[in-house]
Order: C-alpha cells, then sequence, then structure tokens
C-alpha cells in the first residue's frame, strides 16, 4: 500500500519501502513507504490547508461525511478485520469485534460534531456590567491534529483520534504505529472515498523515532493525541510546546477480590481480561489482589479456565490467544515470568515461548513490590498476590506509578463505594475487571497513565477549543 498524502496515496520522497510480517508466521502482508521528515513536513503543509476548509465546513456537512465513511468501514469490515488479526497476530474472533465497531464508532463521532454547545455567561452579575452587555462562548475546532497510534488495537485507537478529530472540524495528520500501519490506511480510504477534503487527512508511516518529533513540535500543529507508552508519552510532552496533549500511555492494572465475591464469575472475568489480545492491552488485568481468605478457591477457578484458552494461529475462528505482536516482545514477557520465579513466586501455569506466541500464565505468590508486579507487562500473563483485608488490597492497587483502570470484585455495596472512592484509577469497575470499555464513555488514566480523556464526547471537547465573545451595547 502506499501512504495517504492530502488526499493521493504516494510512496515516500526518497522511494524507501518496509515489508509489514505477520508476527505469527512472518509472512509478508504487504509494504508500505518509510516517510522521510520532508514527507511529514509535506503532510503538515496540506493539513494547513485542511484546517481552513474543515472548519468552514458546517456540522451538518461534516456528519453527513462521516455516515458515508462509517457505511463503508460497515462494508468493508471483514477485510478491515483480516487486516488486523494479520498485522498483529490476535485472533480473527477478536479482530472481527474490533472491525465491527469502527462504523459505530465514526458514527457517535459523525453526531457528537453536531452538539458543539456554548453557554450564555450572565454578565450581569458582574458589579457594574448592567444589562447592556451578552456573553457567549463558542467552541471551535484546534486546527491541525496530529494523531499518533499505539499497535495494539490499529482500528480503534486510530478511530478514537481520527473521528472525533474531524468530526469536530480539524485536519488531521496520523502517524500509525510502524508495526501496523495497513489497518489505518484502510480506514483512511473510507474517508477519502466519503468525500472529505484531500487536505484533512494523511497518514504518514514510517519510524516514529524519525517523524516524531517533527511532527509533534511543529507549531502549527495545535492538538497532539497519542497513545502509546509512558516513555514516547513523556518526549513527546516534553518537546511539544504550547498546545493541547492528551496522552493515553501505560498501565498495570489491578483488580481486588474480596471474600464475599462470587469467585466463579472473577475468575471467569480475569481469564480474559488477563488474556484478551495476548495481554496486549492498556487495560489487561495485570495485578490480582485476592484477599487470602479465598486465594486457594479462586486460583483453583482461575487457573483451569487459563488452561482452556486455545492458542494457536490467529486466522482459526477458534484460536483465543494468537502471538504477540512480535518474537522480541514474547521474549520479553518470557523473562518476566522467569524473573517472578527467580524471585519466589510459583508459575502455575504457561510461560513457554514458541517464536511469538506465548502461552497464556498465572503467576501465584507475586511480591507486590516486585518489577512483575509494578511495571507493565503487557503479555498474557497476571500476577496474583494475597491481601489481609480491603484497606491493604487498596493500598496495594494504589501503590503503583499508573492508574489506568481498575476493578474490584464484591457482593458488599459499601466495600464498592469505597473502592470507587479511593482507587486511583481513571476508570473504575465494580464487579468486573477493568478490560471493558465502551466508546462512549470518558476514558484515560490517571498518574503516570496519561492526561486528558478519550470516549468520542470527550474527544472532540478537547479537539476544540472554547472562546468567549462578549457583545458591548449601550445603557438604556
Ligand atoms: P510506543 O512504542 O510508545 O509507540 C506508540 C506510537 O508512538 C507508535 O506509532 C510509534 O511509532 C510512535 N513513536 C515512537 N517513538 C516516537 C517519538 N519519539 N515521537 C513520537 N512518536 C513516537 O507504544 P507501543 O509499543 O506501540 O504500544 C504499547 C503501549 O501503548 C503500552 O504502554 C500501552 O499501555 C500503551 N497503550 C495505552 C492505551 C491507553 O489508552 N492508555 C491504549 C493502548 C496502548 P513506531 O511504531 O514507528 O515506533
Amino acid at each position: 500500500m502506499k501512504m495517504l498524502l492530502s488526499g493521493t496515496w504516494q510512496g515516500s520522497s526518497n522511494g524507501r519501502e518496509e515489508e509489514v510480517r505477520s508476527p505469527f508466521d512472518n509472512h509478508v502482508i504487504d509494504v508500505v513507504p518509510v516517510a522521510t521528515v520532508q514527507d511529514a513536513q509535506a503532510a503538515l503543509d496540506r493539513a494547513e490547508i485542511g484546517a481552513k476548509i474543515q472548519r468552514n465546513l458546517p456540522g451538518h456537512v461534516r456528519s453527513d461525511i462521516l455516515l458515508r465513511a462509517a457505511a463503508l468501514a460497515d462494508e468493508r469490515a471483514e477485510d478491515i478485520a483480516r487486516t488486523i488479526s494479520a498485522e498483529t497476530g490476535k485472533p480473527i474472533s477478536e479482530a472481527r469485534g474490533e472491525a465491527g465497531r469502527a462504523g459505530s464508532i465514526i458514527r457517535l463521532a459523525a453526531y457528537e460534531g453536531t452538539q458543539l454547545y456554548g453557554d450564555t455567561l450572565p454578565l450581569d452579575a458582574n458589579p457594574g456590567t448592567g444589562f447592556e452587555k451578552i456573553g457567549f462562548t463558542l467552541r471551535q475546532p484546534c486546527g491541525i491534529v496530529v494523531a499518533i497510534t499505539p499497535f495494539n488495537y490499529p482500528a480503534l485507537l486510530v478511530l478514537h483520534k481520527i473521528a472525533p478529530a474531524l468530526a469536530a472540524g480539524n485536519s488531521v495528520v496520523l502517524k500509525p504505529a510502524r508495526s501496523t500501519p495497513l489497518t489505518a490506511l484502510k480506514l483512511a480510504e473510507c474517508f477519502v472515498d466519503a468525500g472529505l477534503a484531500p487536505e484533512a487527512l494523511s497518514v504518514v508511516t514510517g519510524r516514529g523515532g524519525d517523524l516524531g518529533d517533527v511532527l509533534v513540535s511543529d507549531p502549527r500543529v495545535r492538538k497532539v493525541s497519542f497513545t502509546g507508552s509512558t516513555a514516547t508519552g513523556t518526549r513527546i510532552a516534553s518537546i511539544a510546546g504550547v498546545k493541547k496533549l492528551s496522552l493515553e500511555l501505560g498501565a498495570s492494572c489491578p483488580v481486588i477480590i474480596l471474600p464475599d465475591a462470587d469467585i466463579e464469575l472473577a475468575a471467569a472475568a480475569v481469564a480474559a481480561g488477563g488474556f484478551i489480545n495476548a495481554g496486549q492491552v492498556c487495560i489487561s488485568v495485570q495485578r490480582v489482589l485476592v484477599d487470602r481468605k479465598i486465594e486457594a478457591d479462586f486460583l483453583d477457578a482461575l487457573v483451569p479456565k487459563v488452561q482452556a484458552i486455545e492458542v494457536g494461529d490467529p486466522a482459526k475462528d477458534s484460536t483465543r490467544l494468537g502471538s504477540l505482536i512480535s518474537a522480541a516482545e514474547a521474549e520479553r514477557v518470557e523473562g518476566s515470568i522467569a524473573a517472578a520465579r527467580d524471585g519466589g513466586a510459583r508459575v502455575l501455569t504457561g510461560g513457554e515461548r514458541a517464536g511469538a506466541v506465548l502461552q497464556p500464565s498465572v503467576v501465584a505468590g507475586v511480591d507486590p513490590s516486585s518489577p512483575f508486579s509494578r511495571e507493565e507487562l503487557f503479555g498474557p500473563a497476571v500476577a496474583v498476590s494475597a491481601a489481609a483485608d480491603l484497606e491493604s488490597a487498596l493500598a496495594l492497587a494504589n501503590d503503583n506509578p499508573y492508574g489506568l483502570g481498575a476493578g474490584i470484585f464484591t457482593s458488599d455495596i459499601a466495600g464498592a463505594v469505597r473502592a470507587m472512592r479511593q482507587l486511583d484509577a481513571g476508570n473504575v469497575h465494580i464487579n468486573w475487571t477493568p478490560l471493558w470499555r465502551a466508546d462512549l464513555m470518558p476514558y484515560g488514566g490517571l498518574k503516570g497513565s496519561g492526561i486528558g480523556k478519550e470516549g468520542i464526547r470527550s474527544a472532540v471537547h478537547e479537539m476544540t477549543e472554547e472562546k468567549t465573545v462578549v457583545l458591548h451595547g449601550r445603557p438604556w
């Protein structure tokens, strides 16, 4: 595939290309251009024009374009799903679920982009102002939005940026992950075919390390929307300059299980929430903090469920766990499990690796202060640690540099209320794990997990700016 530069599909200015390979069996799926810094600058030049065009389109016109793009995403869902599965190695069943949400995310954005309401200001409440002035607020698009996305949800995370940005009247330059550019290009094609102004969207493929600084630090860019690791997010924050930033970063999400919990429900939810997408989800269950009194019962319920996960070829309908994004990543996670074992934890199941495929693992007796618990794992394993009571489980849950999602299983409303008040996480789930998301809900992390909120309404809000307008009449 070519990259999208302002309506035209083209190669990079120096002709360089690179292969996109399946992490599962290493076959070449396609070849994409490796954009140069000059290509990124050209995309920004065109986006400057695109921002002016988009800003002057009425909301209903922008909405109509997005609704056509949504219909195209629905029509092309199976092709998009196959592309997602091939380039990420995630099972086709999961990829179909992801691709199936594309149309509805775009439709949600089409609606929210027409809802740019403002406030009337009661200026007469200001001493000396009187009734002769009228004040109100207006929302307007930011201008150019730079969107940078990771590999793990190449459709959802791209759409959670470009759909609200375009719906709100911005132009966008997207830099998708180097390992998963094909899904992004196919989604962009839906917007192009729907009649979006050519200058309104560019997708530059290539290395984030080479293109990132140019895209992020350009003063013409008013908003950077980034999802990825905390390390990359920290760099972006340090060089962005004066502009709006949304950073959706890493995590190590806890789940608390109290003695009055439904243990079967908790075990089933952890067996899903720790292993979907091979655990490569920012809201994946990483730390299970289970009350000591029920630890053995919980592990008895959890381990067979994890052992029953069918591992293998992502293209097979029955596969539930495919490969990680690369053999190197699988090796890293394998090494973390081995280090936990060397540190005294018990590997109850899994952890064996073949290439990029890692058997799902449950590791018990994990020291909550060990790297296996504290650092983001981003792989198919959960760390189970015992807690004395709710008080200490909450303290352990919060004793972490991240704060994206958290869950608690309990049948006691008082414990649930205390947890929702005291857990330091952007999303808190009662009787489910953090691995749950509706596209309309505000979504984003506290602490090292980032700043700002996604979720379509929140994203439209963050991709627009508020102006205060005052009409000066005369006293009568
Ligand atoms: P990553 O290495 O940080 O890469 C993310 C994106 O940033 C890629 O497009 C990458 O390009 C680009 N990039 C790399 N260096 C850059 C630089 N110097 N300037 C600007 N962009 C740069 O993250 P990843 O490994 O793809 O994704 C996994 C991480 O994402 C995990 O930490 C996970 O928790 C996080 N994540 C967070 C959320 C959330 O909502 N909080 C959701 C999903 C994932 P290249 O691919 O070309 O290097």
